[in-house]
């Protein structure tokens, strides 16, 4: 983790805790008995499950750049996810303890706490806000299965009232406000942001230059800029959002996809495999019709190629950042260290960049590139590893792929030797 990575996690940390600190002198201290220590966990919990709600929030900015505080939009999208998760389970013991802090006094008594008068709306607007937490909630954590990832968006937005509710709930309760009222003017704007100004202030319009077919269900689109071009290093991934009114589906929808270009490079290409409708539709969308672009975002290669020899290893479709790389390579002697990059595939007709990759292997002493077949070899093996690249154990590793491959590939590496933080990976789901 770098030096940027730890500010940023600092900084989250920080405004997580600012409404306690505060809070703390007029809490005082947990007293001597259960249910005082009981009804002053409760509290803390509250507080702290709000204020994690708020930031959840407030990471969810998007600004390009400002990602790579926390290691990338993706690390941003996990911690965001597992916030998310705490802040609900502090809720939840908030509203427990409280009710259990009583308890002793009388069973009316705990029920009253949870469910007092209608007159106390504070109270009731926190049953509200905990009730649209568990509606957009749930989908999240696969409570219904999976939902269809535009619905889950949607149903997403149902945080803003959450949001409004919580806020409503504790500002009448709490003694100092201005902590909340910063974190929900942070937790909010971030949607506001988001949600209506982003999709007119932070895209960017593009043509659809060229399409190229490169495999069965999968192309690669060459997108000219309209206006000022868009900067980026090799790793980093845009949104994409076709306008083209003929496609059969996605249109005007935002998609993540990998820059395949080199920084540079004239046109912005992006390799798109077909899993999905959107993704479907991509693959026929019409030359000269318009793309927007966002970001971009994601710091995969931590800013610049490291001086350490590196070891790639990408799978799939999720070989995009590596093609970014080596043509970033090619073009531009982009790195100091040798890399060997791994191309793990079914068989040769699903390695479709495979070609190009080798011809720029031969052209530059600086990168090796060896195809791996999953149908010929079985599943990457450390002789294999070995094999083609005997000094894996010391070099920055890079792996981008699905999800199995991922796991199994962090898996070997780790029983060899090679540390976690040496390890980098992407995964081309946020949820
Ligand atoms: C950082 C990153 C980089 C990616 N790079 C590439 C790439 O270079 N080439 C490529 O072919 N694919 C890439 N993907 C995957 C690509 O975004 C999905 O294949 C595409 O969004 C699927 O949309 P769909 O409507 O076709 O399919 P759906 O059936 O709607 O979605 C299939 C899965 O894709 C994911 N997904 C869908 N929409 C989004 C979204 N708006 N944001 C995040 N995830 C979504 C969800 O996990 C969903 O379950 C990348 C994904 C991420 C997160």
């Amino acid at each position: 983790m770098g030096r940027t990575t730890r500010l940023g996690d600092g900084l989250l940390i920080i405004a997580i805790l600012l409404p306690l600190l505060i809070a703390l002198p007029r809490l005082g201290w947990p007293g001597d008995t259960l249910g005082a220590w009981l009804g002053w966990s409760g509290r803390v919990a509250g507080i702290l499950g709000l204020s994690m709600m708020l930031v959840t929030a407030a990471i969810s900015i998007r600004i390009p750049g400002v990602d790579r505080w926390f290691g990338g939009l993706d690390r941003l999208w996990r911690i965001h996810r597992r916030l998310g998760f705490g802040a609900f389970i502090l809720i939840m013991l908030h509203v427990l303890a409280l009710a259990f802090a009583v308890l002793p006094v009388s069973l009316q008594a705990a029920v009253a706490t949870l469910f007092p008068p209608l007159s106390h709306t504070a109270l009731w607007l926190g049953w509200l806000a905990w009730l649209a937490m568990v509606v957009f909630l749930a989908p999240t954590f696969d409570f219904f299965g999976r939902l269809h990832y535009q619905r889950w968006k949607r149903l997403h937005l149902l945080s803003a009232a959450a949001l409004v509710l919580a806020l409503l709930h504790v500002i009448p309760l709490a003694g100092e406000t201005g902590a909340w009222w910063l974190l929900g003017a942070a937790g909010l704007g971030a949607i506001v942001w988001r949600k209506l100004v982003s999709p007119w202030a932070a895209r960017r319009p593009y043509r659809v230059e060229s399409v190229t077919p490169l495999a069965r269900g999968v192309v690669e689109l060459g997108l000219r800029p309209e206006q000022r071009e868009m900067t980026y290093e090799a790793g980093q991934f845009v949104y994409l959002t076709p306008l083209d009114e003929t496609l059969s589906a996605g249109r005007g929808e935002e998609h993540p996809y990998t820059i395949s270009s080199a920084p540079g490079d004239p046109l912005l290409r992006a390799g798109i495999k077909d899993l999905g409708d959107a993704s479907h539709a991509l693959q026929s969308v019409a030359i000269g019709s318009r793309v927007m672009i966002e970001g971009p975002y994601g710091d995969f290669f931590r800013r610049r190629f490291p001086e350490r020899d590196a070891l790639w290893l990408g799978g799939g479709i999720g070989i995009t950042p590596f093609v970014g790389g080596a043509r970033d390579i090619a073009g531009h002697d982009a790195t100091d260290g040798r890399v060997q990059l791994f191309y793990l595939a079914n068989d040769g007709e699903r390695a479709y960049y495979l070609d190009e990759l080798k011809q720029i292997a031969l052209d530059n002493q600086r990168i090796a590139v060896t195809a791996h077949f999953f149908r010929r070899e079985g599943p990457m093996n450390v002789a294999f590893l070995h094999a083609h690249c005997p000094d894996f154990v010391e070099r920055e590793v890079y792996i981008c792929g699905p999800p199995g491959m991922v796991d199994h590939l962090r898996r070997l590496l780790g029983a060899q030797g090679v540390p976690a933080a040496r390890i980098h990976c992407e995964v081309f789901d946020f949820l």
